[in-house]
Order: C-alpha cells, then structure tokens, then sequence
C-alpha cells in the first residue's frame, strides 16, 4: 500500500516538501487505494498503450496507471509539485512530466515529443480533474484530440448527473447535449468525499467517455448546432417556436411549418428534445436559404 493511501502519509509527505494543497486548483487529493485501483481498472489499458494523466497531484493514481501502460504523460499547472513528484514516481522509466496549463497545451504533440514517437498514436486519457475547469477539459478533450481512444474522469457528482441525465429531467440542458453529440458516456463509479485529503465539499463521480469517431454534423451545421443550445438554454421556459423565430428572424409561420415537417412539436421547451432531435432540427434549418439567418 503507498504512502499515499492515507491522511497521515499525505500529511507527512506535504510537510516535507514544504507543501499546502490549493483550493483554487482543485487540490483534493485521493487517498483511498480501492478507488485508485478501480479507476485505473476502469481505463482498461494494457502494456501497449499509451495514458495522458491531467493533474497527478501527489502522484497517486499515477503509479497505477504508468504501472498498467506502456508511457504515462502527466500534466499539472502546479510546479510545486515537481520534487514530490519526483519522490512518488521514482522507479518508473516511463513517466514523463508536464508542468503546464492542460487548457493551453497541445496534448497530442505533447505525448509524440515526450515519448518521441514517429507519430501520434491512439491513448486514454485518465484522471481526477480540478473541478473548476471541469467542462473546459471535456471540451477540449472531445473537440481538439481525434486520438483519444477513451476518457475516464473524475468530477463533482451534480456535473456527472446532468452529463447523464435524461430529456425532461432538470438536469437535462446543453452540457448534457453538447456532450451526447461528441461521445458516448457510462457511469463507472461514485466516489465519497471522504476519500479524498483535504476533505472536499461535494461529492465525485467518474464517467467514462467514448468518443464517436464520426461527426454528425458537418461543421457549418455545428455552428448552427452550438448557437441552437445557446439561445435554447438561455431561455430555457420559452416554447421552441418563439426562440428559434427571434433568433433567425423568420416568420412564424414558416418555422411552425419546418418543425411540423419533421415532426417535432412547436411548443415543446429545450429540455424536452433528445439529441436526435436537435441533430434532424439543425439539418432542417441548415436547408433554410442564408438570407433569412
Ligand atoms: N491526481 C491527483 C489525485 O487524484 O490525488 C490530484 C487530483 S487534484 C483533484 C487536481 C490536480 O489538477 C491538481 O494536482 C492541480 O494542481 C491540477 N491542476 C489544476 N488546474 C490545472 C490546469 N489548468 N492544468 C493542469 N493541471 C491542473
């Protein structure tokens, strides 16, 4: 069991290094080593592939997940935690760190100069993520790195829920669509605040992503798409009908005929709209001639 399986462990290994977790990055650390072990279990890798972890923190889940791969690139903003790093990760010839905004780094060069590969190969990506950037990192995972076979990550309990959650239920809204649209999700695990040091405020849950490897859109109908669930949701009570005639300034008429063709009713709310929906409505609207949005 590692040292850092325990409050007292990470307590020492802080005071030695001169350490204090920072709130503002999301500095909760896991120390319970059943959840380490599963959520490293959950990516499923083996000794070919290659794992990007955002955020090793202490370095916990990084001995389980370097211990299951073929290369592991950590991540972190925090440079403080160069020398712990260096302490936990020793033994390992197949880690390489990262000191740098995940938000501002290229993840997919990154890994073919940290392992000097020929070129980009598929990886997973697994970690317990800082929770304030939470869909910040989804995005960028799912929109800017193709090679991403999988991503398993760990976030607040309430974010997991409306990431699931389903047409009509209140958690229901644009991340839970903008997410659908990119990848398929599975839960795997919730995981108590009382495995992590210091104690957190909320609880966690790990998803597991999977992302599709065709669009569903062509990308001026993502543009449409993305502005759709902006102006659907910031005004989420209002009927369909009445958001999409302002927004496209089109005459009434004519946008209750468009959505009676595609049979979706005009005065259902956003959050009654599976994705499928949206994807057919946007297709509808994209055969609107340009002048009249
Ligand atoms: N993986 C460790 C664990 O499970 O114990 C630590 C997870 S902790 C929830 C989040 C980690 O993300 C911290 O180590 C923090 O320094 C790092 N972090 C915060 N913001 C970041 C950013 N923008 N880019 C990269 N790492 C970041």
């Amino acid at each position: 069991m590692s040292v850092l399986s325990s409050v007292k462990g990470v307590q020492e290994i802080m005071r030695r290094h001169n350490l204090y977790a920072r709130k503002g990055l999301g500095q909760n650390f896991l120390i319970d080593q059943n959840i380490l072990t599963r959520i490293a279990e959950s990516a499923e890798l083996d000794k070919g592939q290659y794992v990007v972890e955002i955020g090793p923190g202490l370095g916990a889940l990084s001995t389980e997940l370097a211990a299951r791969s073929r290369g592991l690139l950590c991540i972190d903003i925090d440079q403080r935690l160069e020398t712990v790093l260096e302490e936990t990760l020793a033994g390992f010839n197949n880690i390489r760190i990262l000191f740098q905004d995940i938000l501002k780094t290229d993840i997919e060069s990154a890994l073919t100069v940290a392992f000097q590969l020929q070129e980009i190969v598929a990886y997973k990506v697994c970690a317990n993520i800082p929770y304030n950037i939470t869909s910040p990192i989804i995005f960028k995972l799912l929109e800017s790195c193709p090679l991403m076979h999988s991503a398993i990550l760990m976030m607040q309990k309430e974010v997991a829920q409306r990431i699931l959650a389903q047409p009509g239920s209140k958690e229901y809204g644009r991340l839970t669509i903008a997410v659908a649209y990119h990848a398929k999700v599975e839960h795997v695990l919730n995981v108590s605040r009382n495995c992590f040091y210091p104690r957190p405020e909320v609880d966690s849950a790990i998803l597991k992503f999977i992302p599709y490897r065709q669009k569903m859109l062509a990308p001026e109908e993502e543009i449409i798409f993305k502005n759709i669930l902006n102006i659907f949701f910031q005004q989420r009570r209002k009927i369909i009908l009445n958001s999409l005639t302002n927004y496209f300034q089109i005459d009434k008429s004519i946008m209750e005929e468009i959505l009676h063709t595609i049979d979706l009713d005009p005065n259902l709310r956003p959050e009654n709209l599976a994705l499928q929906d949206y994807i057919t409505l946007v297709r509808a609207i994209s055969q609107i001639p340009h002048k009249f949005y």
